[in-house]
């Protein structure tokens, strides 16, 4: 208790221009922030600038970045290549009602390196993009519901929404959770229209699907779906899942907005996954606001025109603007297989040695997480779906000590979400993050011998 009470204390001390800042910000926003996902450890940590794996807050600290924007930034802080080539449009135009050269470079990059995508569309964000390929598959199959992983988060939009907040009843977890809105006065037409299911649970998958078969257009997945718990996925799941999705003429979405990042070719490849459309978000822009729809060309078509009128109308002010487009080709060209290598080496060494510090400690932690992406569970077994990973009130504070923690230490550790590498990083950060969570363990096993006397 002591030691938890002191690290808070140092914290706020060291932080005041932050506080104050927040202080200014609940004048003008609901909550004093403009985004729900911002951290609040009690309050939240304003950046100064970013430099490459690191950034500086308003107070001077310097920290080493895990979050990257929710794992956008997989170059890290004010990269390079990016931001030439974003000054260059700058001078020139920084959006057109006309389509650019730069939209069709980076649709070039993708449709070659990734085989589910045969043609793309651009937007502005992920969850544009999971809310165009969800409308996509309704048009292409007529059907208006989806299917759904539980605990899953796919963005905003209504029906990607439902769902991603399950959570066990009295008497424990219901054999199959329903599907319950995000916030109040959601129609009860988009709670009828979503579908739960288990990830990793084969023998749920035939019968939720078969019971609505009719009704669903596609299966909405993320190959490693992070906030559930960032799972690993079992084989024979995705084996089935493509089994039964093509037995119900059931479209597979597979939202890779974050897990993109796993691989040259993306995580659906990676895993063994062929979906009919994929979305994209995040590292495609290089920092800057995008997301794509790609897919098989058949599925793709619902874009085009027949009889000179739109099948499903897609626009979007500044979709496809050159300076996002620019960015991510940038962003995307720099990573090369040998890039994408780096960062699987990096990514093998720091989960290895977080589980060799649990075993050494016989600590009740277990990781989860692939290439460039991880995450810290306070479970002695790794989640394999998302009620395994689901927390108990004691769980969810002894995290947020962990991550107050190594705050104290210097690293940025995102709460309740994956954490990421990104390219400038090298060894030595490896290192810092290793040792503060060893120093956690100890500090926390020796708090728990002193409660116990
Ligand atoms: N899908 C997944 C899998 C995501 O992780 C996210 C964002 N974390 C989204 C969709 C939504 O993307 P955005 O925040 O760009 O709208």
């Amino acid at each position: 208790m002591l030691v938890q009470a002191t690290n808070r204390l140092r914290q706020t001390s060291a932080r005041s221009r932050s506080k104050h800042l927040f202080n200014r910000a609940k004048a003008v926003f609901p909550d004093g922030t403009t985004r729900a996902t911002v951290e609040r450890n009690p309050f939240p940590i304003y950046v100064q600038r970013g430099e490459g794996a690191y950034l500086v807050d308003v107070d001077g600290n310097r920290l080493l970045d895990l979050n990257n924007n929710f794992t956008t930034l997989i170059h890290g802080h004010g990269f390079a290549p990016a931001t030439e080539a974003v000054v260059d449009m700058l001078r020139s135009g920084t959006c057109f009602a006309n389509p650019t050269e730069h939209e069709i470079a980076l649709a070039e990059l993708l449709t070659t390196r990734i085989p589910a995508m045969e043609r793309v569309r651009f937007v502005n964000s992920g969850t544009e993009a999971v809310m165009f390929a969800i409308k996509a598959a309704r048009a292409f199959t007529g059907r208006p519901a989806i299917a759904r992983i539980e605990g899953a988060y796919h963005g905003a939009y209504d029906w990607a929404e439902a769902g991603q907040e399950v959570s066990p009843g009295k008497g424990g977890w219901a054999p199959m959770s329903v599907a319950t809105p995000a916030y109040r006065g959601t129609p009860s037409s988009v709670v009828d229209g979503v579908h739960l299911l288990r990830f990793n649970d084969v023998e749920g998958l035939e019968a939720r699907l078969s019971a609505a078969s009719d009704r669903v257009a596609c299966v909405l997945i993320d190959p490693m779906p992070s906030r559930a718990g960032l799972l690993h996925p079992e084989p024979a799941f995705f084996e089935a899942l493509s089994e039964t999705a093509r037995k119900y003429g059931i479209l597979i979405v597979a939202d890779e907005v974050l897990n993109l990042r796993q691989g040259y070719a993306g995580a659906s490849a990676r895993y063994g996954l062929k979906p009919d459309l994929t979305t994209a978000g995040k590292i495609i822009g290089g920092g800057f606001p995008i997301g794509a729809i790609g897919g098989r060309e058949e599925v793709m078509r619902v874009f085009g025109t027949e009889n000179g009128k739109p099948l499903l109308p897609q626009g979007g002010t500044f979709s496809a603007n050159p300076v996002s487009m620019a960015a991510g080709r940038a962003a995307m060209e720099a990573m090369t297989p040998d890039a994408f290598d780096h960062l699987e080496a990096m990514g093998e060494r720091l989960r290895a040695g977080l589980r060799a510090s649990i075993a050494k400690r016989d600590a009740r932690f277990s990781v989860t997480g692939a290439a460039s992406l991880f995450r810290i569970h306070p479970k002695r077994i790794a989640p394999l779906e998302y009620r395994d990973a689901y927390l108990s009130a004691e769980e969810a504070s002894l995290m947020r000590r962990m991550s107050r923690y190594l705050l104290e230490a210097g690293i940025l550790l995102p709460y309740g979400a994956a954490a990421c590498l990104s390219t400038p990083m090298v060894d030595s950060d490896i290192d810092l993050i290793l040792s503060a969570f060893d120093e956690f363990l100890q500090a926390e096993i020796q708090s728990e011998k002193e409660c116990a006397q």
